[in-house]
């Protein structure tokens, strides 16, 4: 099994320790390649490296509204300037967005348009943070005629899942939907088209069923696909060969397909 985990914060300094180990745990269980967005302007350069350094591991930038207090406008500046200078390498915007639980609302919405006019300027997609923040996100997205973007971690109704595929956008799949008790999101990720949904592992954060309090880590990403393939019913083969094509689509990036160690391939289809 061949997965893309299109979310995970592998630069963060809680994988300082054994970082190269987290790897290889991801690889060995099918995890080939892993998207990873920044949050924050004094981590980006460090991000890069890391994304320099290791083969399958793709960069984002973007100014993440948790660490909306950190911000300048400047720093606006600075990314124009990376996204310019780094185009090949880079993926998209991200992370950016809004969430409703954080401070200076007004200030997270002005720094989130002010980014997808460069994600617009440059032609990128946009990985989206949204919480609480729904049909708001979703307006603003659809009065641009952003579709290249996923919705990351989504979590919501039905309807609301509905309104981003309906503006072409994909919705990120992540430990949630392995949680029996978050019904409403199990309920709208069944019912949403098969090609707008990419998994992702949020590592550290999100962790999974039967994982509470632990560092959620890449490699329990294939737990993700289960939980889908349950939820979809279809099988967790075909679901994966699907799942690589949308990261594709939505990245606009053809993620090579790497040979599997035998070993490692043994290990990731029992
Ligand atoms: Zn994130």
């Amino acid at each position: 099994m061949r997965l893309i985990d299109s979310h995970c914060h592998l630069d963060f300094e809680c994988f300082d320790q054994d970082r190269d180990e987290v790897l290889q745990q991801a690889r060995s269980a099918g995890v080939c390649h892993l998207v990873i967005p920044g949050v924050r302007a004094a981590t980006w350069s460090r991000l890069l490296e890391l994304c320099r350094r290791h083969s399958g591991l793709f960069p984002a930038l973007g100014l993440h509204p948790y660490f909306i207090e950190e911000h300048s406008p400047e720093q606006l500046e600075v990314l124009r300037q990376m996204l310019r200078a780094e185009s090949d390498i880079l993926l998209a915007v991200g992370e950016i967005g809004v969430d409703a639980r954080k401070p200076s609302l007004e200030v997270q919405w002005e720094l989130f348009r002010a980014q997808l006019d460069l994600a617009q300027e440059f032609s990128k997609p946009v990985i989206i943070h949204s919480v609480k923040t729904h049909d708001e996100v979703c307006a603003e997205l659809r009065r641009r005629r952003i579709g290249k973007g996923v919705i990351h971690a989504f979590s919501g109704s039905r309807q609301q899942a509905e309104n981003f595929v309906d503006s072409g956008l994909w919705l990120g799949i992540g430990g949630v939907i392995t949680h029996q008790r978050a019904r409403k999101t199990r309920e709208a990720i069944r019912h949403i088209p098969l090609d707008k949904l990419v998994l992702e592992s949020d590592a550290p954060d999100m962790a999974m069923a039967g994982r509470p309090g632990l560092r959620n880590s890449p490699q329990w990403l294939p737990e993700v696909l289960d939980s889908l393939a349950e939820l979809r019913e279809e099988s967790p083969q075909a679901l994966a060969r699907q799942l690589w094509r949308n990261a594709c689509d939505l990245f606009e990036c053809e993620f090579p397909q790497p040979a599997l160690d035998e070993k490692a391939a043994a290990g990731s289809l029992v």
